[in-house]
């Protein structure tokens, strides 16, 4: 029996592009998708040509993210074309392959394997200096897929996406062992969602009433803080919204011996640009993820 010829196919139209990055996660709404549109951006930010592929079949939200939702694939002689939304950035999700976006998609493995195989030798990235992946969470049939046509190719590695709870770290030690297992190196697990900080000054603030009732005391706030203790007013509100007491993921990377690429705190702004489907990255707010991005850039 001769070589596969769709692994053929995959090999020889990825023989234009350099590095190839996974990103993971154990479970899904960590910001998996999040981070990996930031890093499809900073990627490009330093002039790099740089390719983003959703292949999160059952929850693609790329599209939403950057504003792309509608947009469809075109196809050329040379195969198919990403929609670009930086000259240097072109993106392609399964969601630009479904025409209703609140239509659930039911597809068993082999479907899903299909199309992962077709955007990976069907999709015309030209040359490109780098391809984020953005798989969906867990382990399964679209991980061991992936993960057989990119190591025919050569895979960077991957980075794993968490945040700072047990529940999420329990699982995050599973995709660990997924990478251990199949032989793809951990770029480093990134912290996100990991406390929130926020300046008083964009604070909210409300009491209760005798009656039950909330009570907007912003204004009555802000205008006390003026008036007494302006200094106040510069001050930035750390609270750590999960429970970190185990550790969070530095500890679990300590454990497992994988590298801990630091912590991104919510942020209000980044969820905003995102629901808005504002390039997360382009807002100058939003660079909590600068310094994880900046030590996954500087491995390569
Ligand atoms: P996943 O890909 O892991 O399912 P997403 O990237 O879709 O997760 O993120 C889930 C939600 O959380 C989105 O609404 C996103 O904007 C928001 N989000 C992700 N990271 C942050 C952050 N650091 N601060 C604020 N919101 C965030």
């Amino acid at each position: 029996k001769g070589p596969d010829p769709d692994l053929v196919a995959i090999v020889e139209r990825m023989a234009t592009v350099k590095h190839k990055i996974l990103v993971l996660s154990g479970k899904g709404g960590v910001g998996k998708s999040t981070f990996s549109a930031q890093l499809a951006f900073a990627l490009a930010a330093r002039d790099f040509e740089v390719g983003l592929l959703d292949i999160d079949i059952c929850g693609p939200s790329i599209p939403k993210m950057l504003g792309l939702e509608g947009r469809e694939i075109r196809r050329s002689n040379c195969g198919w074309i990403p929609v670009y939304v930086e000259s240097n950035l072109g993106v392609i999700s399964i969601g630009f392959t479904i025409p209703n976006p609140d239509e659930a998609v039911i597809w068993r493995g082999p479907r899903k394997t299909g199309l992962i195989k077709q955007f990976l030798r069907d999709v015309d990235w030209g040359e490109l200096d780098f391809l984020v992946v953005d798989a969906p969470p867990g382990t399964s049939d679209e991980h061991i897929s992936i993960v057989q046509f990119l190591q025919a190719t050569g895979i960077d590695g991957a980075v794993i996406v968490t945040t700072p709870q047990q529940v999420s770290l329990i699982d995050v030690r599973k995709e660990v062992s997924f990478c251990k297992k199949v032989g793809v190196e951990v770029l480093g697990v990134v912290e996100n969602m990991s406390g929130l900080s926020q300046p008083l000054s964009e604070f909210k603030f409300t009491r209760t009433t005798e009656t039950g009732e909330q009570k907007d005391m912003t204004e009555w706030a802000m205008s006390y803080m003026r008036e007494n203790a302006p200094e106040m007013l510069n001050l930035i509100a750390c609270t750590e919204v999960f429970d970190t007491s185990g550790g969070g993921a530095a500890k679990m990377c300590n454990d497992m011996g994988v590298p801990f690429l630091g912590k991104v705190p919510l942020d209000p702004q980044l969820c905003k640009a995102a629901e808005e489907g504002r390039s997360c990255f382009s807002d100058d707010k939003c660079q909590a993820s600068a310094p994880a991005l900046k030590m996954i850039i500087e491995k390569m």
